[in-house]
C-alpha cells in the first residue's frame, strides 16, 4: 500500500517536492555565487535566479516582483511585520490588534512589543474560530497603526475574511498584515483584491525548503515602510541584510509556481480525500465533533474532538500514522493548544484533539486504512477507560 508510518501533518511542514529539489541543486555547487557579488558571471547568474524565484513568489499573491522580501521563513517574516511597522510607524500610534488565536511567531512578538509599551488588543474567536468584523471595526483607534490577522489557522484551518478585514483597515488609514503561511498554496490569495499590506509566507509548508520565507510589502496605494531586524549590507531594500539563500530562492520560487498552477486541482483532490476521512471517522466513532468552520475552512485541514480519548494518549505508540495533537509539549508540561481553548469549549476539548493535515503525498487507500486505523484505536481505549 504504502510506506509507514503514513504523514497526515502536512501544517507542520511538507516534504520538498522532487521537481522543487530538481530545480534547487545546481545552485549548491556548480551555480554558487553571492547574488550581491555583481562584479562578475557568478554573481549575476545567482542574482538572476533570485529575480526569477522573487517574480515567481509574487505572482502567487499578485504582487509585484519588488514587493517580495526574502527572510528565513514565516517566523522572521512575522516578527518583521510586527516590529518593523511599531518602530517605523511609532510617531503615528502605539496600538496593534490581533486575534487570540494566531501562530505564536504573531503573539509572542506582540507580547514583547507591550513589555516595550506598546499596546495591543487580543480579539477573540467564536466557536468556529473567527473574528467578528464589528469588533475588529469598534478595535481601531486613532493610535491604531495594525492589524495582524492571519489568513488560515494553522490548527482548526479555520479561515478569515481577508477582504472585509482589509477594507476595514484601508478605511481607517491602518496597514494590514496576515500571516499567509498555511493558506499560500491552499486557497487563492491576492494581495490587490483583498487589500493586503503585509504577508508572511513560508516555503516548506508549501513543499518547498526549510529556512526560506518571504514577507510581501507594499510599496504604493500606500508605500509601507519598515524598521529592519537586521542591519548589515543593506539587502533586501534594507530591509533584511544579510547574503541571499540563492538555493532556498530557487526552492520557493519553483514550489510557488507549482502551487499557483496546481492548487485549484489540488484542492479539491485533498478535499474529497477529507470528506472521505471524516465521513469515515464519524461513522465508526460515536461522539466526535469538528473543530473550526464547517465551510470556511482549509481544504486540506481536518480537526476533531474525541470526547474521553486523550490525543497524547492516542498516539503514546501509535507507529503507523503521524498526525498532530492539540496540545503543545514545554520542556516542563503539556499545555493545551491556545487555540483550541479560545474555541471556548474547555481544557478537555483541547486534551482530546487530532489535526489531520493532508497532502500530496497521500492517496485514497491511506485515508481508508486510516479510518480504520483511528477507529481501532479510539475503541482500544475507550473500552480501556470503561474497565
Ligand atoms: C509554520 C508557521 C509559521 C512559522 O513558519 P516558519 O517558516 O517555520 O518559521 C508561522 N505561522 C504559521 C501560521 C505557520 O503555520
Amino acid at each position: 500500500m504504502s510506506r509507514m508510518p503514513i504523514y497526515m501533518d502536512h501544517h507542520a511542514t511538507t516534504p520538498v517536492e522532487p521537481r522543487v529539489l530538481a530545480a534547487m541543486l545546481p545552485y549548491f555547487s556548480e551555480i554558487f555565487g553571492n547574488a550581491a557579488s555583481k562584479d562578475h558571471e557568478f554573481g549575476y547568474q545567482a542574482s538572476h535566479a533570485v529575480e526569477q524565484g522573487r517574480t515567481q513568489v509574487a505572482a502567487l499573491i499578485n504582487a509585484r516582483p519588488d514587493e517580495i522580501i526574502f527572510t528565513s521563513g514565516a517566523t522572521e517574516s512575522d516578527n518583521l511585520a510586527l516590529f518593523g511597522v511599531a518602530e517605523r510607524y511609532a510617531d503615528t500610534g502605539d496600538h496593534i490588534i490581533t486575534c487570540v488565536t494566531e501562530h505564536k511567531a504573531v503573539l509572542d512578538a506582540a507580547k514583547h512589543l507591550e513589555a516595550q509599551g506598546k499596546r495591543v488588543t487580543y480579539l477573540r474567536v467564536n466557536q468556529y474560530g473567527q473574528i467578528d468584523l464589528d469588533e475588529l471595526r469598534a478595535a481601531i483607534i486613532p493610535q491604531t497603526v495594525l492589524i495582524s490577522i492571519m489568513a488560515a489557522n494553522n490548527e482548526i484551518g479555520t479561515l478569515a475574511p481577508l477582504a472585509e478585514i482589509g477594507r476595514s483597515a484601508r478605511e481607517h488609514g491602518v496597514l494590514f498584515h496576515t500571516d499567509a503561511t498555511q493558506a499560500a498554496g491552499s486557497i487563492p490569495l491576492d494581495v490587490q483584491k483583498m487589500q493586503i499590506d503585509l504577508l508572511s509566507l513560508s516555503a516548506h509548508k508549501m513543499y518547498g525548503p526549510k529556512g526560506i520565507g518571504a514577507l510581501y510589502v507594499r510599496r504604493s496605494n500606500p508605500r509601507v515602510r519598515l524598521a529592519p531586524l537586521l542591519y548589515g549590507g543593506g539587502h533586501e531594500r534594507g530591509m533584511r541584510s544579510g547574503t541571499l539563500n540563492v538555493p532556498g530562492i530557487v526552492g520557493f520560487g519553483t514550489a510557488a509556481e507549482i502551487a499557483r498552477r496546481e492548487m485549484k486541482e489540488q484542492a479539491a483532490q485533498l478535499h474529497a480525500w477529507i470528506e472521505q476521512l471524516f465521513a469515515g471517522l464519524q461513522q465508526h466513532i460515536t461522539g466526535i465533533a469538528l473543530n473550526g468552520h464547517p465551510t470556511k475552512r482549509l481544504p486540506h485541514n481536518l480537526n476533531i474532538y474525541i470526547p474521553g480519548v486523550e490525543s497524547r494518549a492516542f498516539i503514546a505508540g501509535l507507529k503507523d500514522l503521524a498526525v498532530a495533537t492539540g496540545s503543545a509539549c514545554t520542556s516542563a508540561s503539556v499545555a493545551p493548544s491556545h487555540v483550541i481553548m479560545a474555541l471556548g469549549f474547555g481544557e478537555e476539548r483541547a486534551h482530546c484533539s487530532l489535526r489531520f493535515g493532508l497532502g500530496r503525498s497521500n492517496n485514497a487507500e491511506q485515508v481508508a486504512y486510516v479510518v480504520e486505523l483511528v477507529a481501532r484505536r479510539v475503541t482500544e481505549l475507550r473500552t480501556l477507560l470503561a474497565a
